[in-house]
């Protein structure tokens, strides 16, 4: 998404921006004329930088999707058909970036985003920041973590960012850990299991645009004619269905008010 919104508005000037709120109003006007420096993602928040001007510094227009929120590109002349509020846009060229439905945005200068409460408690975000990627290993011993659930912690985006319900339930089987397994537990082969699964499960659903299935199953599965939502997972959302690792049905629980699936037989449940 945030790449899609680079290419669209990144490093270009912003001939208009609009906000739908009043207390954003005032931005419009400061923020027209200058250049988005750039576009990123710190876990589910996207973050846009606008340059400074001559007498005053860079500002960033924050915004957190919650699970609503929803960011479309497109040509500037042309409104999208949709009955979502327009909640800000950034209009460059023929060219535009629009959010909808979002309704948690702030502008503030690009210096200050540390008061962000969200982005502040952040934990390690190894798909936006490649130099987080060794910092997951230090999380398993923090005491904040480590006698918790891995089932519970994989959504608090404190422990790692950018984790959302599906790929909890993906980690989770391709590591071949029982939801209730505890960091502090885990043998060092399951600690380097662990983190390898998280780094190479957030680079698959990346580059395969949220498909965490082994690729080449995936794509036997295509030519199979099965449909890309039936093909996409190797255990989220195939509560009964055989695990492709060994046969045994797929159970569906929920961990912290949500949905978690797992195979009872590759994840055994911790005897201590
Ligand atoms: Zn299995």
């Amino acid at each position: 998404m945030v790449d899609r919104i680079n290419a669209s508005v990144g490093r270009r000037r912003a001939d208009r921006v609009a906000f739908a709120f009043e207390r954003h109003k005032p931005f419009e006007s400061i923020l027209a004329g200058r250049q988005v420096v750039s576009v990123d993602a710190r876990g589910k928040a996207v973050l846009v930088f606008f340059d400074a001007a001559e007498d005053d510094a860079g500002w960033c227009v924050y915004s957190h999707n919650q699970l609503y929120g929803q960011w479309r590109t497109g040509q500037a002349h042309t409104e999208p058909k949709t009955n979502r509020q327009l909640r800000f846009a950034i209009y460059a060229g023929a060219k535009a970036a629009r959010l909808y439905s979002a309704s948690d945005i702030r502008v503030l200068p690009t210096d200050s985003l540390g008061e962000v409460d969200y982005l502040a408690r952040l934990g390690p975000d190894p798909l936006n920041r490649p130099s987080d990627r060794k910092r997951l290993a230090p999380q398993l011993d923090d005491p904040r973590f480590a006698g918790r659930n891995l089932g519970g912690l994989l959504l608090d985006q404190g422990f790692i960012a950018g984790i959302g319900n599906y790929l909890r339930s993906e980690i989770l089987h391709a590591a071949r850990l029982h939801p209730t397994r505890k960091p502090r537990a885990l043998a060092i082969s399951e600690r380097s299991v662990f983190i390898d699964v998280v780094l190479r499960l957030l680079d698959r659903a990346y580059k395969y645009r949220g498909m965490t299935n082994d690729p080449l199953r995936a794509e036997r599965l295509k030519q199979d004619g099965v449909r890309f939502g039936a093909r996409r997972y190797a255990v989220f959302a195939r509560a009964g269905l055989p695990c492709y690792a060994c046969h045994t049905p797929v159970v569906k629980t929920t961990v912290a008010s949500r949905r978690l699936y797992y195979c009872p037989t590759c994840q055994p449940v911790p005897t201590r």
